[in-house]
């Protein structure tokens, strides 16, 4: 059973490292990069260049999993090929697609050409070298900084980006740039309950982040965004960094006649992960339109979830090769915490019951930390 898992992220490498050498599995993982990355550490990378990958040759060892490193372009689900950018074309028995999620700019004019995105290391690595070049003493251009999005990414990235701020002035004797965190909502961080959102709110406030909230970003330029306020009026603000976190979508490499497709692109799978038109497909993570069965909703786009439908698919390839029945996909939600930039965060964390135990300050930031510890752990990572 020829079997491919394509991307090494949260659920592709979550599903490669459940694998066992197993007679006829004859498993293969394709992946762009040598290194898995800590997407969700992304931010710290931008701010202060922390290291946020592991190489993943020897996270596959004693799996019996092969990596293949190359780009692919795509999945073609009727021939059952994947196209890779080298030229190759492989063939599949059982195909998992992992390929995670790419920025939504919801076509906003200028947005995609003038705007940096944090989804890869390279978009951390620009955010980190624009720092640096403001704090060089000779930088004479715009300094602020406009954060589009604040959700977790942008708030995350903001709240980083202000305690490297304070540093770097420090340091350096020179004034702090501005930030700018625009998000169209009514409010940052969505998610969360209101007792934890305003701790949070205070905490933006008092790095003097300028929060915008419902304002619209409306156009971007090489200089400057325009937004809108709720009642119609619009202003410009001068940027001389535009990064925008307010919107993902599944990546578009599937293509089958009767593949179907959600919001954001994602792609609709049944209780197993897998495609229904398509049963040799398993679609895991932020590609993968999971239905929560308790209550009908989609399952969120994070990497919690994208390592749980991961393993379960690790272990549902297992099954499969052995002529055992599937286990079905129950989402849980353990918790969900927020960094607020150095040793601040806030967040929940599930109890029995359904109750929610919030946290915030030092131990918020550990509970973070914890979940961080516990992906590297199911991943097998050798201390
Ligand atoms: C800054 C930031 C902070 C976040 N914080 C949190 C958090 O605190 N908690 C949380 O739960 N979630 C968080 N998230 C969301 C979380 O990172 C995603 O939900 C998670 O990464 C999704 O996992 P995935 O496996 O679907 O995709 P990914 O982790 O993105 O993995 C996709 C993989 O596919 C590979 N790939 C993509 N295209 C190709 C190609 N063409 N060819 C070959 N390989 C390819 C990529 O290199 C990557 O390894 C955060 C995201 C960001 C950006």
């Amino acid at each position: 059973m020829k079997t491919l898992i394509l991307g090494a992220g949260y659920a592709g490498l979550a599903a490669a490292t459940k694998l066992k050498p197993t007679p006829g599995l004859d498993p293969v993982l394709i992946e762009q990069n040598p290194y898995h990355v800590f997407e969700t550490r992304l931010h710290e990378a931008a701010a202060h260049n922390t290291k946020v990958t592991l190489p993943l040759q020897p996270l596959l060892k004693g799996t019996g999993v092969k990596l293949d490193l190359g780009r692919i372009t795509s999945v073609d689900l009727d021939r059952k090929v994947v196209s890779i950018k080298d030229g190759r074309e492989l063939s599949y028995d059982t195909l998992v697609v992992a390929l995670g999620s790419v920025t939504n700019f919801y076509r906003i004019p200028g947005l995609a050409d003038h705007a940096t995105e944090l989804k890869e290391l390279a978009d951390a690595d620009e955010i980190y070298n624009f720092v640096n070049r403001v704090y060089s003493g000779d930088y004479q251009e715009c300094r602020n900084i406009v954060v589009g999005g604040a959700g977790l990414t942008g708030v995350e990235l903001v709240t980083e980006l202000a305690q490297r701020n304070e540093q770097l002035s420090k340091a350096r004797g020179l004034p702090k740039f501005e930030i700018y965190l625009v998000e169209a909502g009514p409010k940052i961080l969505p998610v969360l309950d209101d007792n934890l959102r305003n701790k949070a709110q205070r905490t933006l406030e008092e790095y003097g982040i300028h929060i915008l909230v419902g304002h619209r970003l409306m156009e971007a330029g090489p200089d400057r965004v325009t937004v809108q306020t709720q009642t119609g009026e619009q202003k410009e603000i001068e940027a001389g960094k535009i990064i925008w976190t307010g919107g993902i979508q599944a990546a578009d490499f599937l293509q089958g006649e009767k593949l179907q497709r959600g919001p954001a692109n994602r792609v609709v799978v049944d209780e197993y992960l897998r495609i229904p038109e398509y049963p040799e497909v398993f679609v895991v993570g932020d590609m993968a339109l999971a239905t929560d069965p308790r209550n009908q909703k989609p399952v969120p786009t994070t990497a919690q979830h994208a390592g749980q439908q991961g393993r379960l698919t690790g272990k549902n390839l297992l099954r499969l090769s052995r002529g055992e029945k599937l286990e079905a996909y129950e989402p849980s939600t353990m918790g969900e915490f927020v960094s607020l930039g150095g040793l601040m965060a806030v967040g929940w964390m599930k109890l029995p019951w359904n109750q929610k135990l919030a946290m915030t300050g030092g131990m918020a930031h550990v509970m973070k930390r914890a979940s961080e510890w516990r992906w590297r752990a199911s991943i097998g990572e050798p201390l």
